[in-house]
């Protein structure tokens, strides 16, 4: 794929969707949340997109440049060698789109980067974020160093000292990094001082982030998934994917993705829902742990983004925002609750979503290692077992079928994890 094959716009999925996506509420008033109470958070580029009814949203030629620089359009593999190893028919087919080719393994550029460009153009100064395993908080600080922005990054404790390696690539990246609780907010302080939660979580991160944000006029807070903006940055991977897939004459029958908060899966799939809802057949299967059953076994309701409960009231399937997964491999997975849209879609039935334990997507990665030879990310994992679930069983249908999946990230730095299981 050339580089002029790259998207020129962004997907949004919002005016197409058959009901109206359920707003924001204030907690404290239960009305909408007006676009003007999220400024001083994000940039204003941003909030209008989280809200606008425009299909296509044009991709400005110096952020087009930034995408080309990370090596988009990104190219689309045939597993051939795992087809082989699964010993498939001729007609069952498995594709997967090399997200993890970016300079830090993962999607997560995609959003990171259109976030500080806008913000950059607004005159913001400095990016403030949370990360728990430096998979976000790496995107953030390469996208903050292209864009000219000072990054702050708040890391869960725990993360902070026993994963050390995404700390140094942040820091190379030239970000400050913070293990948090730090002392540099007033959350984080009363939190030492009390001496409670001296490890983190990834939910004080947030409310420290967010008090940088909302308390320094220069400086924006960036977030890595959950919100219809992110998930629409994320859209120029599907829209590539169908491209790619139309020049080889291939229709997918079956699209997989992981899901944490939704944005790697929304990104492959929101293009070929269009078509779906045009009435063509495509199943679609959301993947996600055991561990973290939200889009099978979550409630669909209004529930807070964050432990803190400092977020406005989002309609998802949620486990409720004070839920504390198991200490999983796939970090980027354990997330209390999904993004809206990703939830309405469920519960339209217009995806499936399965469930699966740790041990099966470990058993499933290692397939994909002796087969096509590229470590799967613990999260990409998850998606790889669907894959082959779904590959199998058309097998047995004796029924044709060609399965993409979403690659969101490579497993270089979390090689540790191959040990222990
Ligand atoms: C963060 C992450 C995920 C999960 O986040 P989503 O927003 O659901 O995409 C999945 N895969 C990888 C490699 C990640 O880093």
């Amino acid at each position: 794929m050339l580089a002029e094959d790259f998207p020129r716009h962004y997907y949004n999925i919002l005016p197409d969707l058959p009901e109206q996506l359920p707003f924001p509420l204030n907690p404290k008033t239960r009305e909408a949340v007006k676009a003007e109470e999220l400024e001083v958070l994000f940039p204003k580029e941003c909030i209008k997109q989280e809200f606008s009814n425009e299909s296509f949203i044009k991709i400005p030629a110096e952020l087009r440049e930034q995408y080309f620089h990370l090596g988009r359009p990104r190219p689309l593999y045939r597993a051939l060698r795992l087809e082989k190893k699964l010993s498939l028919p001729k007609g069952i087919e498995i594709y997967y789109k090399r997200e993890d080719l970016s300079p830090v393994g993962s999607h997560k550029p995609n959003t990171a980067l259109a976030q500080a460009f806008y913000a950059k153009k607004q005159g913001f100064e400095n990016v403030s974020t949370e990360t728990g395993a430096g998979q976000w908080g790496s995107a953030v600080s390469l996208a903050a160093m292209f864009n000219e922005l000072n990054a702050e990054v708040y890391m869960v404790r725990n993360s902070f000292e026993q994963k050390p390696y995404r700390k140094i690539l942040m820091n190379l990246f030239g970000a400050e990094v913070f293990p948090s609780p730090s002392e540099n907010t007033i959350i984080g302080k009363q939190m030492l001082k009390e001496k409670k939660n001296f490890n983190g979580s990834l939910g004080t991160a947030i409310s420290e982030a967010i008090e940088k944000a909302a308390t320094n006029e220069k400086t924006f807070y960036s977030i890595g998934s959950v919100l219809n903006h992110v998930l629409l940055h994320q859209t120029i991977i599907g829209l590539e994917t169908k491209k790619q897939l139309e020049s080889i004459d291939k229709n997918a029958d079956v699209l997989i993705g992981c899901v944490g908060g939704g944005s790697n899966f929304a990104g492959l799939i929101f293009p070929f829902i269009k078509d779906k809802l045009k009435g063509k057949e495509t199943e679609i299967i959301a993947v996600e742990p055991k561990a973290v059953p939200t889009l099978t076994k979550g409630k669909y309701k209004y529930d807070f983004g964050d432990t803190g409960k400092m977020t406005p009231l989002i309609k998802m399937h949620s486990l409720g925002s004070d839920f504390i997964p198991e200490p999983i491999h796939a970090g980027g997975l354990r997330y209390h609750g999904d993004s809206p849209i990703v939830s309405l879609l469920k519960n339209l039935d217009l995806i499936k979503a399965k469930a699966y334990s740790q041990e099966q997507t470990f058993e499933a990665a290692k397939i994909f290692v002796n087969s096509e030879g590229i470590i799967p990310a613990p999260e990409t994992a998850h998606a790889i077992k669907a894959v082959i679930d779904s590959a199998l069983k058309a097998k047995q249908n004796k029924e044709e079928k060609t399965i993409v999946f979403n690659f969101s990230g490579h497993g270089l730095l979390d090689l540790p994890a191959y040990t222990k299981i």
